[in-house]
């Protein structure tokens, strides 16, 4: 372990002593944290959570390989591999504890998975400005800031629209635009089956040739033609097209 900080939780000693003889049996995403489930010994089970953040990825490589100097946590495997945590940034984090909910206990439903009527429930009980409220955890998991810009676009809302002033004729739109945008970035990047090789940032390959928003700064809207502008939401670099996503409200 070269960057002892990637480790949230235990402490980096422990987290070795622990993962030692574990096995990992499945893998799975919650959000934006990907969870091997390990068998420890004598059965007991423990969760490795990792969040990548910026630039944090996943590398199968043989232990004779040298490490470069961005590996920061390397786990040995049984067949002499050894599976390499890269993160030139150093933003990533792992947790290793008894029950996931430990770390993503709070976090909002997953968009894919909740049906429209639950959507607009969401919608009760919060109040805000779009923008930040859609990136908010605990209101949704999993929403980074090109999958909001994209949304919001789709949907033809303000990313400074005051949540509580949706109809739910847009609560509706939004709903479908999440969802839309979500299955077609899943389709443009997950053709990998191989969820460790997997690009995780985002706008990768296929998906970011067809952002609408998103990057596309003094570039025509695909649907009026207006120049698409960039602005600051809550420290988030955020695209809209000024013609198609009024501020009503
Ligand atoms: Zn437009």
């Amino acid at each position: 372990m070269r960057w002892q900080r990637t480790i949230a939780t235990p402490s980096a000693r422990a987290f070795a002593r622990q993962m030692r003889g574990c096995q990992i049996v499945a893998l799975t995403r919650r959000a934006k944290y990907l969870i091997f489930h390990l068998r420890a010994d004598g059965n007991a089970r423990k969760f490795l959570l990792v969040h990548l953040r910026m630039t944090g990825g996943f590398r199968l490589d043989r232990r004779a390989t040298p490490r470069d100097k961005h590996t920061h946590v390397a786990l040995q495997l049984d067949d002499g591999r050894e599976l390499r945590f890269r993160d030139t940034r150093k933003f990533g984090r792992m947790w290793l504890v008894d029950d996931p909910a430990q770390v993503v206990g709070k976090l909002g439903p997953e968009p894919l998975e909740i049906s429209a009527r639950e959507f607009h429930r969401l919608f009760e009980k919060r109040r805000g400005k779009l923008k930040p409220l859609l990136l908010d955890q605990t209101f949704l998991a999993g929403l980074g800031n090109i999958y909001v810009d994209e949304s919001l676009w789709y949907a033809r809302l303000h990313p400074l629209r005051r949540a509580e002033s949706l109809t739910r004729a847009e609560r509706g739109r939004l709903y479908r635009a999440i969802r839309q945008v979500l299955t077609r970035a899943i389709a443009a990047g997950g053709t990998s089956i191989d969820v460790m090789y997997t690009r995780v940032n985002g706008a990768s390959g296929g998906f970011r040739n067809s952002l609408r928003a998103f990057d596309r700064e003094k570039r025509p809207c695909r649907r009026c033609g207006a120049l698409i502008q960039k602005t600051v939401v809550g420290q988030r670099g955020t695209h809209f097209c000024p013609r198609c996503q009024k501020r009503a409200v």
